[in-house]
Parts: structure tokens; sequence; C-alpha cells
């Protein structure tokens, strides 16, 4: 494994606490381990505190130690406006930040430890762009690492190993400080995340003195309990995914459900050797539609993969027809060096990739349509991410930031982002909706 790692020095108060952990949570998303050890880490980061004298020493001596025992350091936090000193008394110091500089902090990682990893849009937990941390109401929670299962088409077991879930006190640890940090809707994030706890045999652990299983129905049950929103990424149709359908129905955790299904074809899905049966599927959608009439599904779609006849794209078509998928990304296969399924017979022609890519877009594009006009003149929530000179932009509990669709809210130019509103829908096209504010909401 080539996973770069990052070693974390925490001081000061609670609110460069908050700090620490924004940044620990982006870096566990970008992929960086972090370690407790300094020669382990390829670097370390010191979030210093600048309070009073002593702080301040304390800090430098911090800085110091990890500069003698790793020598890869990089600065933030409060005690960063005094750049200066510290570049005086450690001139080795790689970067020097001050307070609440999440993107620079990360961004220095990533330029003094990169990742060799390249973007697998098949596979890659965040937009290839990245994530931003401003607007910073929303925040991805990564939950585990790793994958048990050995997809022909994806290196990451070889690279990030076999699934290892967090433990569940901490991960519930990092979600209430998210919320108490004014984080209004959690990602959950992980390769598998309804494997979560599998790798450690669902044991109890504890949050706020509570014991806890460490499986998705107890873990979405514990964030429910938060009163943000929730909404779960990479989620596979196990049999006990039913458990959290009703959940979703009662308002508890968004009901949204992230499902990479990247084919419809049995055959196909067999040389991709993916988890799951694909007509017990069909029938489970139908089960949660019934329990939860508002569930938006999202998934992920390859087409063009080795020996893929029209016969299986036709399924394949079919298959998100009858499951109606609301949201659906398509990219057509191209092979990862290390992946098994480049052994693969048969590979499909560019041309006919390219064309089955085309229609399965346009397909995709009258499903979402087709859904979307049947939100005109609902009163929705809307969770607001940027206002500009010409009103408002947020999204609905359908949509994942980043990758889903908007809803525009003409004029509201008073809004703030994190702001929660309600809002009468007006018009829709195949990705965005527009609406009319009715009312300023301040619970979630
Ligand atoms: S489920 Fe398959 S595609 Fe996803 S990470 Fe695991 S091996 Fe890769």
């Amino acid at each position: 494994m080539n996973q770069k790692k990052v070693g974390f020095i925490s001081l000061g108060c609670p609110k460069a606490l908050v700090d620490s952990e924004r940044i620990l949570t982006q870096l566990r998303t970008d992929g960086y381990d972090i370690t407790p050890t300094y020669e382990d880490a390829d670097l370390v980061v010191v979030n210093t505190c600048g309070f009073i004298d002593d702080a301040k020493r304390e800090s430098l001596d911090a800085i110091g130690e990890a500069m003698a025992e790793n020598g890869k350091v990089i600065v933030t936090g409060c005690m960063g406006n005094e750049a200066e000193k510290i570049h005086q008394t450690h001139p080795g110091v790689l970067s020097v930040t001050g307070a609440h500089a999440y993107e620079e902090v990360v961004g220095a990682v990533h330029q003094y430890a990169p990742q060799v990893k390249q973007h697998d849009p098949h596979i890659d937990l965040v937009p290839p762009q990245g994530v931003k941390l401003t607007p910073r109401h929303y925040a991805y929670l990564k939950i585990s690492e790793g994958c048990n299962h050995r997809c022909t088409f994806c290196i990451i077991p070889s690279l990030r190993g076999d699934l290892v879930s967090r433990p569940i006190g901490d991960v519930m640890d990092e979600a209430q400080r998210l919320a108490n940090a004014g984080v209004k809707e959690l990602l959950v994030i992980s390769q598998d995340t309804s494997a979560y706890g599998v790798d450690i045999k669902y044991r109890t652990g504890f949050w706020q003195g509570q014991p806890l299983k460490s499986n998705m129905k107890s873990l979405c049950e514990a964030l429910a309990s938060l009163g943000i929103w929730v909404r779960l990424h990479y989620v596979y149709p196990y049999p006990h995914v039913d458990d959290i359908i009703p959940m979703m129905a009662e308002g508890k955790i968004l009901p949204y459900l992230d499902i990479p299904f990247q084919h419809g074809s049995p055959a196909v899905l067999k040389r991709m050797k993916r988890p799951g049966n694909i007509e017990n599927t069909l029938e489970r959608i139908k089960k949660w539609r019934s329990i939860c009439p508002e569930l938006t599904l999202r998934s992920t779609f390859i087409v063009g993969f080795p020996g893929e006849t029209e016969d299986d794209f036709n399924t394949l078509l079919d298959f998100i027809r009858e499951a109606q998928i609301d949201r659906a990304g398509c990219f057509k296969y191209s092979p990862v060096e290390g992946a098994t399924a480049n052994e693969l017979d048969n590979p499909v022609p560019e041309e006919v990739k390219e064309e089955r890519f085309a229609r399965f877009m346009e397909v995709q594009a009258e499903i979402s349509k087709n859904r979307l006009q049947q939100k005109i003149g609902k009163t929705v929530h809307v969770l607001i991410d940027e206002v500009d000179e010409e009103g408002a932009i947020g999204r609905t509990k359908s949509d994942a930031p980043e990758i889903d669709g908007m809803v525009y809210l003409n004029g509201e130019t008073e809004l703030s982002p994190g702001d929660l509103v309600t809002a009468k829908i007006f018009q829709a096209d195949e990705h965005d909706l527009w609406a009319e504010m009715t009312d300023f909401r301040d619970d979630i």
C-alpha cells in the first residue's frame, strides 16, 4: 500500500480542535492515512495556539519536536499569524498559515506529500475537482477504508487493502464535532458503506457512554440523533439496507441512496465480479419505494465493458427505466493499470462505447426530466449553497452537493449559505429546479 500518511498535532482551544477536525476529515476523504507516530508520517501538521505566551512557547516547542523527529512540517492555527517568528525559530518549516485556513493546509499537504493515485471516476469517493472546504455547511464523513470486494475493473483493494472500519465512537465524535461547528449536512462515504463493521464483526463500541453496535443501522440511528441532514453514499443493495428505508420514510436520514450499480445485465456484472443480484435488486427497489415514495436513487454505470453485447446494453437501459434511477453518472469503460478486467476478451470498440454512452445519457435525461417534472407544485426544503446577485442556489434532500441538481431561488439575495428554507417548485428541466421561497426555517 502506498497511501501517504500524515501526522497531526492539535494544540489549543475547542475552536482549534474543530479546525483540526475539518482538516483531518478532509485529508481522510482525500485518501490520506492519519498516523500517531512521527516515524511513519510522510509529513506532520501542527495546529498551533497563539493565545498567550505560554501557548506560543508550547507551539514553538511542538514544531521543533516535529522538525527534529520528522523534518517535514506544516504549521497552521492561531500562531500562524506570526509566520516570521516561526520561520526564524524553525527555518525548515514548509508552510505557515493562520486559523481556519483549511484549504491552504490541505493544499500544502497535497503539495508536499502528493498522492500517487490518479483520479478514477468509477471508484473515487469525491469528485475529481476535489472537495471544496467552503461552503462549510456540509462535510464528508469517512467511515471506513479499503474494500473486501474484488471488482475486476478496480484496483482499490490492491491500493488500500481490505475493509477497515473506523471505530463507531470515533466516527460519531467526528460527526458530533462537525455538527457543533455548524455543519448542516453530513455525506457518509466509504468504498462500501453498507459493509460498515463487517471486518470488526459488528463489535459494540461506545459513544457518549452508551453502547453502540458497529453496523450501518446503528450508525444511521446515531447520526440521525444529531438533527442534521445525513446522506448515504456508496451503498450496495444488500438485504440489510431494507432496515434503513423506514428511517428515511420517517425523515430521520435523507431519503437518498447512492448505489453504484455499474450495470444492469447479470452477464456483465458477473464479469465485473460485482456484489449483489440484479433481479432481486429491482424487487428491492420497488419495495423501498412503496415504503418511502420520496426516495431518490443515484447511481453510476459503466458502458462498453469487455464483452458487453448489444443485448447486455439494452438490458442496462431496461434496468434504469424500470428502476427509475433519478440521477446517474455514466462512464465509458477504460482500462485501469493493474486491474484484472484488462485480461478479459472482447473489448468493445471505441465508437460503439461512444454510441452506447450517448444512448444511455439520452434515456437517463428522459427519466430524470420526467421525475423532476413530477415535483412541480410541491413544497420542499432547500439548503442554500451559495448566493449571488441574482439570487440563492441550493439543493433539496434529493440532491447531493457537486454531483446532483440545483434549486434556483431567483431574487433571494438576502439568504446565506447554510440557511434552510422551504420553497415551492414551479419549473424543472432535466437536471435542475426553479422555486419560490415560502418560508425560512431554523430547524433542519
Ligand atoms: S466494491 Fe468493487 S469497485 Fe468498489 S472499491 Fe470495492 S472492489 Fe472497487
